[in-house]
């Protein structure tokens, strides 16, 4: 298979359709984005890179950051992080409140928000320097000491974060929230808001490809189990209420983010990230979802 020709043919295709999406508004800072920007990277687990387009612009991850936060905490504190968050769909938008309290303040998985900011208060239980480690972490992952948080991001977010505000509250209620409210809004404010290109976020979460183990010096990050649990989470639950969609029409583990990235992984293969800012009815980049559509039928590689 010729990869290269391959990731340029589809972003010929897909570069001047029709994109019916619309950006992220709900936070102010990510209107700033050019809607046009449209970038494509495979990178194999044998470290080969392909790219088209914009594949080498920063983006704002947003939500993809998640599965990186669940990574951390659970080499941090093992398997009793799934007494405080559960592992099912939450069939609900990333930041609805409404099962929260039916499920007496236990997220449904760690991927929506209300899962993400008690991942968030573990981090901040475990670590010294929770922003500074955390970010390490990352930069670890991507072998690339150029990965930040955007401290405007973190201030937009932060200035309109009213519904993230409500979900760590209510959790606080239930007790599920051990920290400061303000501090765990912070730290998960930061860590939405690392900055990547689809060609570091392939290279960052070729790990789950990899059975937890680094492409760059085999260092093991997690065991395959957990790694076999982290890629049956994105399976499940990575593309908001559209993860059903994405295993029918991709059939690939993956995460999305509200900045119009989705990141998909083929266990053993491959990682590929798409970048495209414009988003559909329901949060997922509207281009992203078609070009890995065809991807995995073009190359006949889902997982299933
Ligand atoms: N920082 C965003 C929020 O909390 C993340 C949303 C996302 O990418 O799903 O609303």
């Amino acid at each position: 298979m010729d990869y290269q020709q391959l990731t340029d043919d589809l972003h010929i295709k897909f570069k001047d359709e029709i994109d019916k999406g619309k950006v992220a508004t709900y936070i102010p800072e990510l209107k700033k984005v050019n809607p046009n920007k449209f970038g494509i990277n495979l990178y194999t687990v044998s470290c080969e890179s392909y790219g088209a387009g914009d594949f080498q612009d920063k983006f704002s991850i947003q939500s993809i950051s998640k599965v990186l936060a669940l990574t951390y905490a659970l080499k941090l504190v093992g398997n009793k992080l799934w007494k405080r968050v559960d592992v099912e769909p939450s069939g609900d938008p990333f930041n609805s409140l409404v099962q929260l309290e039916f499920e007496k303040g236990i997220p449904r998985n760690p991927l929506i928000n209300s899962g993400a900011l008690v991942v968030s208060d573990i981090l901040i239980s475990k670590l010294k320097n929770p922003k500074t480690e955390f970010l390490a972490f990352v930069r670890k992952l991507a072998n690339n000491k150029q990965i930040n948080y955007n401290k405007d991001v973190v201030a937009s977010e932060k200035a309109y974060g009213y519904k993230n505000a409500a979900h760590v509250n209510l959790m606080k209620s239930f007790k599920n929230i051990k920290n400061n409210v303000d501090e765990v809004l912070d730290f998960y404010y930061h860590m939405c808001s690392i900055e990547m290109s689809c060609e570091e976020l392939s290279r960052t979460y070729l790990l789950f490809a990899n059975g937890g183990k680094l492409t760059y010096n085999d260092e093991r990050i997690i065991s395959r189990g957990r790694t076999k649990r982290i890629n049956a989470i994105m399976q499940l639950c990575g593309l908001y209420d559209e993860a059903g969609e994405f295993s029918f029409r991709v059939g690939l583990p993956g995460k999305s983010g509200v900045g119009g990235g989705i990141v998909a992984i083929h266990p053993g293969k491959y990682c590929i990230s798409v970048w495209s800012p414009k988003l559909n009815k329901k949060g997922n980049s509207f281009k992203g979802f078609q070009v890995l559509e065809l991807f995995t039928t073009r190359t006949e590689s889902s997982i299933f």
